[in-house]
C-alpha cells in the first residue's frame, strides 16, 4: 500500500527505530510514546482493521502474541506490559494498519 505509512515502514521507505523484524512481523518505537516503553508490532501484509483479519491473518496473529510473550524480556519488559488494538473510529485508530500496541517498562498509570 503505497501511501500506507507502516506499510512504508515496513519496507524501510520511511525511517523506524526498528526493535525486531522477522518474515511476518515488525516492531518499532511509537513516535509519540504513551508510556516509557511503547512499541508497535505490525503485520508486515497490510490489513486496515482487525475486523478485515482473514484465517491467515488470525493464525499469524496467534503466532505474534507467541513471540511478543517471548521477546519480551529483551525488549525491557520483562516486569509486565499491556497490548492494545485499536478498532475503528471510536477507539480513535488513526493509523489503517492493523497494530499492536505493547506499552510497559513501568506500572501503568491505568
Ligand atoms: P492508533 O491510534 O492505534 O492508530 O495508533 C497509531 C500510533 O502510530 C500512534 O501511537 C502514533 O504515535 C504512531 N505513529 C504514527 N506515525 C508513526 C511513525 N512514523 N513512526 C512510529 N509511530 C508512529
Ligand atoms: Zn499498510
Amino acid at each position: 500500500m503505497k501511501d500506507c505509512i507502516f506499510c512504508n515502514i515496513v519496507a524501510g521507505e520511511i525511517p523506524a527505530r526498528k526493535r525486531y523484524e522477522d518474515d511476518e512481523i515488525v516492531i518499532f518505537e511509537d513516535i509519540e510514546p504513551k508510556a516509557k516503553i511503547h512499541l508497535l508490532c505490525v503485520p508486515k501484509e497490510h490489513y486496515a482493521y482487525l475486523s478485515e483479519a482473514d484465517e491467515i491473518c488470525a493464525a499469524s496473529l496467534g503466532r505474534t502474541l507467541k513471540k511478543i510473550a517471548a521477546l519480551a524480556p529483551s525488549l525491557g519488559l520483562g516486569d509486565g506490559y499491556r497490548l492494545v488494538v485499536n478498532q475503528g473510529e471510536n477507539a480513535g485508530q488513526t493509523v489503517k494498519h492493523l497494530h499492536i500496541h505493547i506499552m510497559g517498562g513501568e506500572v501503568l498509570p491505568f
